[in-house]
């Protein structure tokens, strides 16, 4: 067979992986968002198939074999050419599902379930020694799980590997050490100015149906196409991309917290537009597959807080937004609104956090879990670290484990090298958004217009068309010309509270 033949055979294989795994999508929406309680187990099954399915597929002997006979092939393709970039990720995939025993994802599985039941409880009651056991497994497991993935890095490499392949967390401690370095001193200035805004303008009252169509409509503007997705409704936001010309998106409403819904809807889009920009001649292989998760991260954020959160986004979308809501906002100023929006003010909880105290809290979480895995910190020792670091970085204590280490559903679900990404799509979107001003040029006078077209373009080229093409660390640096740093976005950050601070 020649290589050329081997590789339409594995694209073949692959792209009806894709489609089964985009019915398991379909199904999770569903589930999250208008499946009837009652059909909860008939769903688990469902999805137990699925991925048993799917896993079967992914792991055929076949798929291996096609693979080794195309990297021993009489061609070679040219590097970073699609089929490169393909062979390269199938592989990738193939290695990284093949090389943990079955018994060992089933274990996980089984831990993590039971851990997340047990977190729940925990959370609610606020302790700790209710979850810690479960922690206790989940991490053997997982430090089994990185075991088995490791490829010459650390353990903790391995599983950030997962979410965000190229990243080490050597890179990410000398980035994240200098971040926090000028963050938390920058935090501890906006607040020691006793300035605030008047955060009630925002929890005024806002009715459901105005908001819903304030947000699509500034999704719309934006770009996100309601014509190749939609928008609905849940208790957690999230985006899911179905397939080519199926996007979809969800909010939370509350009629007296503007903010929520709005910039949810806009952080969703963001990552909608990512995925309605990806190369539909490519659908169903890695060259139309998202970079990482920091890079899905870097388009959310940036429309959410570098574009949505900015004072020429205001002076498109204010005048709009008075019509909308006249009893809210007829006596507010935009510049009061634009402070509202910004306001700055550390806090226990990471999901409520600002633009600015957010990546503290990553920062920490980031050192506990790295500490965890590789065996410098006792699962034990967790509330005391996360409290210690926290008044730190904070100058508050947390009252109780529920406000502090057990906040986040992350580490009982077994997703430990998840949290950097978050940081990470901020840094990235912080060197994206400032390429594409130098690029672009006076993008705030384009955003005042209500002119998205050309950033959407030039993100569309250099990002979403692209798909897996480059991985993360090479993608920034062809973007930007520089390597991942943390300059662009304390740049951005003291431009934004500077002037609302006087700091
Ligand atoms: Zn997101």
């Amino acid at each position: 067979m020649s290589t050329q033949r081997a590789y339409e055979d594995l694209i073949g294989r692959w792209k009806e992986l894709q489609l089964l795994e985009s019915c398991g999508a379909v199904l999770g929406w569903d589930e999250r968002t208008y499946m009837p309680r009652g059909g909860a187990a008939h769903r688990a099954e469902q999805h137990a198939l699925l991925a048993g399915l799917a896993h079967e597929r992914a792991t055929a002997t076949e798929v291996g074999e096609l693979l080794s006979r195309i990297e021993e092939g009489d061609r070679h393709f040219t590097p970073d050419s699609a089929p490169a970039v393909n062979v390269r990720e199938i592989r990738r995939e193939y290695d990284r599902r093949t090389k943990l025993p079955r018994s060992l994802v089933e274990a996980h599985a089984k831990a993590t379930t039971l851990a997340e039941q047990a977190w729940q409880e925990a959370r609610e009651k606020s302790a700790f020694g209710l979850f810690r056991p479960h922690f206790e497994e989940v991490l053997r497991l997982t430090r089994e799980v990185a075991e088995a993935l490791k490829t010459g890095g650390s353990a903790y490499d391995a599983l950030l590997d997962r979410f965000e392949p190229g990243e080490t967390s050597r890179n990410l401690k000398r980035v994240f050490g200098a971040l926090r370095d000028e963050l938390a001193p920058l935090v501890a200035a906006i607040v020691d100015t006793g300035r605030e805004p008047d955060a009630s303008i925002l929890t005024r009252d806002y009715p459901v149906a105005k908001q819903t169509a304030f947000g699509v409509a500034a999704a719309a503007a934006i770009g996100f196409d309601f014509e190749r997705g939609r928008l609905d409704e849940t208790v957690h936001p999230f985006c899911t991309g179905i397939g080519p010309g199926d996007t979809r998106i969800t909010t939370r409403y509350d009629r007296n917290r503007f903010a929520q819904a709005f910039f949810g809807t806009l952080h969703e889009a963001g990552h909608g537009l990512y995925d309605q920009g990806l190369d539909s001649a490519h659908s169903g292989t890695p060259m139309a597959d998202a970079v990482s998760l920091g890079i899905h991260e870097s388009q959310s954020r940036m429309w959410e807080n570098f574009v949505g959160r900015g004072r020429a986004f205001w002076t498109h979308f204010f005048p709009k937004a008075r019509d909308e809501f006249p009893a809210a906002l007829a006596d507010v100023s935009p510049d009061a609104f634009h402070f509202a929006i910004n306001h700055v003010r550390p806090s226990f909880i990471r999901v409520e956090a600002d633009e600015a105290t957010y990546n503290l809290h990553i920062l920490l979480r980031f050192a506990l879990e790295e500490a965890l895995v590789e065996g410098d910190l006792a699962v034990a020792d967790v509330p005391g670290a996360w409290n210690e670091r926290f008044e730190k970085d904070f100058s508050l204590k947390p009252p109780d484990d529920a406000h502090g280490c057990l906040q986040d559903v992350h580490w009982s679900a077994g997703l430990i090298g998840y949290f950097p990404t978050y940081t990470l799509g901020n840094l990235y979107a912080a060197q994206f958004f400032e390429s594409a001003r130098g690029d672009l040029g006076d993008l705030d006078g384009q955003f005042a217009k209500g002119e998205f077209g050309p950033l959407l373009g030039w993100l569309r080229d250099r990002i979403h068309l692209q798909g897996k093409r480059y991985p993360a660390p090479e993608l920034v640096e062809a973007v930007t010309g520089k390597p991942l740093g943390h300059r662009a976005l304390m740049t951005h950050l003291k431009a934004r509270f500077g002037p609302l601070y006087g700091v």
